[in-house]
């Protein structure tokens, strides 16, 4: 049988329209040296640069989140039969939690638990930093390292000047192509961070032994809905449709719905909440054929859904995972909600729901 390679990438995934842009088969391109593929245009798939170079071996092909091959192996691994039957995936426990430290809590997405857990883990030496993404601005996003707290306060974007940037940047996008930037970090031990398409092929590296995915020592998905992609019509399009200037907001959250905080806003009341439906326009082409929400391949997934204002909700699935959150849970770094198995209940039939519209959405 002929080995399928980036050339029947270009067919299968670019040309139809579903490349996610994970940047996966260029970072784990196994003729790396010889820049084989890249990225040329952002916003578009990557492409041949040096193709005499090009080995053959079908690595590409085999890990793009594009064209499934391995599903069956990491489903073995991570307890998954199929979306109809576990559309959030194997859970062994579902929490609501909330950062301890005020600075986490105050610039978190949430709860502020995702940086709470880097940080614990940055002490305790079990690894040496966590490949995140840092906000550039409301709808703008580029992968970097953190060491420290101060890296990941700074990620938070508290720090945003978005009114220089819409004078020179042309396009927002809320995606972020976060592995490439492993292979400047092959030797160390990190945390990824990162939306269900990026830790699925991560996972299909662990799956191939290819390094440096073995660096990787935990995975932190995050929930994802959909992602957006703007360009200067876009942007215009949507300021005139919710009345919303881009230089006015100060934060975004994805939840339920998109959920904006304008610079002037006074009380969660004024937070303008806009429904996925409202969104398709602005949604990127390759989120509609994407079927997982909540991260069914990470270690331990987070997302707003199902907790309360300010609280992050935590779903534990490997044992990695499982041990990590008994850890800081005991240290008394985040604050776990006492919910009893009916509350539990209640919001994994919230996440499932959300679940079930991105399936009825792929269909
Ligand atoms: C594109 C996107 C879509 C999402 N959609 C939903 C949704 O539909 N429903 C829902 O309930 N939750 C969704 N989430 C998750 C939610 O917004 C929070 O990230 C999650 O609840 C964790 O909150 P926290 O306060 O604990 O995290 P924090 O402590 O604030 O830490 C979040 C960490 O994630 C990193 N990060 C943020 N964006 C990215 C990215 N694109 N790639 C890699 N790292 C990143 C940050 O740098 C930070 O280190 C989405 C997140 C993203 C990025
Ligand atoms: S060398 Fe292998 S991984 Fe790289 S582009 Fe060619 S087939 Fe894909
Ligand atoms: S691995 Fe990622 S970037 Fe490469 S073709 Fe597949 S979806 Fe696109
Ligand atoms: S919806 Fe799917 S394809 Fe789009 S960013 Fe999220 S995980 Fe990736």
């Amino acid at each position: 049988m002929k080995i399928k390679i980036f050339e029947d990438l270009i067919k299968e995934v670019h040309e139809v329209g579903i490349c996610q842009q994970c940047g996966g088969c260029v970072s784990f391109c196994n003729s790396i040296e010889n820049e084989v593929i890249d990225f040329k245009e952002p916003n578009l798939p990557p492409e041949y640069i040096n193709r005499k170079k090009c080995l053959e071996c079908g690595i590409c092909y085999l890990i793009c989140p594009q064209t499934h091959l391995l599903d069956e192996d990491l489903n073995k691994t991570f307890k998954f039969s199929d979306f109809s039957l576990m559309p959030i995936g194997f859970v062994d426990n579902i929490y609501s939690c909330q950062s301890m430290d005020k600075d986490f809590l105050k610039y978190g997405t949430d709860g502020g638990v995702v940086n709470t857990l880097i940080n614990y883990l940055i002490e305790k030496k079990i690894i040496e930093g966590a490949i995140v993404a840092k906000t550039k601005s409301p709808f703008s996003r580029e992968a970097i390292i953190a060491k420290s707290k101060e890296d990941l306060i700074d990620a938070s974007g508290t720090k945003l000047d978005i009114s220089t940037q819409l004078d020179t940047v042309q396009k927002f996008h809320t995606y972020t192509s976060s592995l490439p930037n492993l292979r400047r970090y092959k030797f160390r031990k990190l945390a990824f961070v990162g939306t269900p398409c990026q830790i699925y092929t991560i996972r299909c590296m662990q799956n191939l032994g290819i390094i440096p995915s073995e660096n990787i020592e935990i995975c932190l998905g995050l929930f994802c809905y959909e992602n957006f992609f703007f360009d200067r019509i876009k942007l215009r399009q949507f300021e005139e449709q919710f009345k919303i200037k881009f230089k006015n907001i100060k934060r975004i959250n994805i939840k339920e719905n998109l959920i904006i905080e304008l610079k002037d806003h006074k009380t969660s009341q004024n937070l303008i909440n806009i429904s996925f439906k409202e969104l398709k326009d602005y949604m990127r082409p390759a989120c509609e054929f994407c079927k997982d929400f909540t991260n069914i391949y990470a270690d331990i997934s987070f997302g707003g859904l199902g907790s309360p204002d300010k609280f992050t909700t935590v779903i534990t699935r490997t044992k990695k995972g499982k041990d990590i959150i008994h850890r800081i849970i005991k240290t008394g770094m985040i604050n776990c909600l006492s919910i009893d198995s009916s509350i539990k209940k209640k919001m994994k039939e919230k996440i499932i729901q959300f679940s079930q519209f991105k399936l009825e959405r792929n269909k």
